[in-house]
């Protein structure tokens, strides 16, 4: 994938390819198009992945392309971050980023001189990157105002937090306008990370490029979002669009193997079921003329597929989600077996949080969701976060708002591996940025 498919315009464009950078991380993959869009982000991801280009990229076009001109005092986005190391580095990455487009940026942080920052923010300026105490002291001497600001980043926030930054932060965010796109990038998600998370962040897209592997590594495990009526359509359209080969479907209950499977048949695709109602001779037809080949669907329920040894299965979808949460780890097990890798493709609709909470719990991760375009959901599925459950009461469904508009379209995002590690990522050539003071190195907590 390249970074045109992300929406980004022309001239930032031509900064990244001044700098070559070839293609966008999983990261950037994720990140950049849900911000455009003006969604909330909830990232997982460390620095090495590519994350500040991934929030200073779209940031800087929608300064560009949308709002007022900053006024005095005024910041129109705010990139808070931990340390006045952190400070520069992110400045100096968007400075790298915005090249000569007419934006005015800014970094302000502790055990320097105050007046420099204060003179700096008089005009007024459009990316500020700060720490949290020295910001406030900025407040607090009538130097910043935060009435115009549309962007809130907070990166690394586990570790603003992890330094005893709760208190300034808290003060901050009661100063900002509520009206604003808030991103929140941490390498960790701590019961604090999920607290804050859940006050900050409004229906948040999911950006996570650094799971916790404890299911099989080799199967990619997301979920659709979808509507409980749309499920057969989507289906089909996944078997066509994906070009699938074998797919082993699961469903909860008998009457829903027999029905799926009918529907299937009706769409022309070769599919049986096997569940509790059938007889044993019925149900080792099914399973033989599916690993023979001659069904391309075998739709089973739980008790009926347990210990189906299927090799090389590609594909597993769930239909729907397992009531018990174990059972969706032995449907997943049908999938990316002796080392080849498989993906588990969940279809959720809004009633099945409850049964997505669980399985969440047990996995310890989090599954990542996405719209599929044409299948975008009414009734939208409340954000999960570990260890809490649902954060958010669901809130009355966006009329037909274009899948583009917040979430991640599948086929984009798995283009490339979504393992940080095999990212190859380069360093930025570094531009000079004019009048910059160096800062006095210290490892004391920056104010
Ligand atoms: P970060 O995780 O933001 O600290 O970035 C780590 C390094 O990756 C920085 O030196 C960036 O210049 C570099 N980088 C970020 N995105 C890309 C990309 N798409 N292609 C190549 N290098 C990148």
């Amino acid at each position: 994938m390249s970074f045109t498919k992300l929406g980004l315009m022309p001239a930032l464009l031509a900064n990244l390819k001044h700098l070559e950078y070839q293609q966008p991380t999983p990261v950037q993959q994720q990140a950049i198009a849900p911000i455009l869009a003006g969604k909330d982000i909830l990232a997982a991801a460390q620095t090495g992945t590519g994350k500040t280009a991934a929030f200073t990229l779209p940031t800087l076009q929608l300064l560009l392309t949308q709002g007022e001109k900053v006024t005095s005092n005024c910041v129109r986005a705010l990139v808070l971050v931990p340390t006045r190391e952190l400070a520069e580095q992110v400045h100096e990455s968007i400075r790298t980023y915005l090249h000569e487009l007419p934006l005015r940026t800014a970094v302000a942080y502790g055990g320097v001189s105050i007046n420099p920052q204060m003179m700096n923010l008089r005009r007024g300026v459009d990316v500020l990157v700060a720490t949290p105490g020295r910001l406030l002291d900025l407040y607090q001497q009538n130097a910043v105002r935060f009435n115009q600001m549309q962007i809130l980043v907070l990166d690394e926030a586990d570790r603003m937090l992890d330094l005893g930054f709760a208190e300034e932060l808290n003060a901050l965010f009661s100063l900002m306008p509520r009206q604003r796109q808030t991103l929140l990038f941490s390498a960790t998600f701590s019961g604090p990370i999920r607290t804050l998370a859940g006050k900050l962040l409004n229906d948040p897209v999911r950006v996570d490029v650094t799971p916790k592997h404890s299911a099989a590594e080799t199967v990619k495990q997301y979920l659709l979002v979808v509507d409980k009526k749309d499920k057969t359509d989507l289906l089909l359209h996944l078997l066509a669009s994906r070009q699938w080969g074998q797919v082993l479907v699961f469903v909860r209950t008998r009457k829903g193997a027999e029905s799926l499977s009918k529907k299937l048949l009706a769409a022309k695709v070769s599919s049986d079921a096997i569940h509790g109602d059938k007889t044993q001779p019925a149900r080792l037809r099914a399973l033989h003329d599916f690993k023979a080949g001659r069904i391309q669907v075998l739709v089973a329920t739980d008790v009926a597929a347990r210990g189906l040894d299927i090799e090389q299965l590609p594909h597993v979808v769930n239909f729907d989600l397992p009531t018990i949460a174990q059972d969706y780890v032995h449907r997943i097990g049908r999938t990316g077996r002796a080392g080849l890798t498989g993906e588990a493709i969940s279809l959720v609709s809004a009633d099945e949080l409850d049964e997505l909470i669980a399985i969440e719990e047990l996995m310890g991760i989090h599954l990542q969701r996405f719209d599929e375009p044409d299948f975008y959901a009414e009734h939208r599925l409340p954000e999960t976060v570990l260890g809490v459950g649902s954060i958010k009461k669901p809130k009355k469904p966006k009329k037909n708002k274009a899948a583009a508009a917040g979430n991640i379209h599948l086929g984009d995002a798995f283009n490339a591996d979504s393992k940080p590690q095999v990212v190859a990522i380069r360093q930025v050539p570094r531009l000079a940025v004019p009048g910059r003071h160096k800062p006095k190195p210290s490892n004391a907590k920056p104010r």
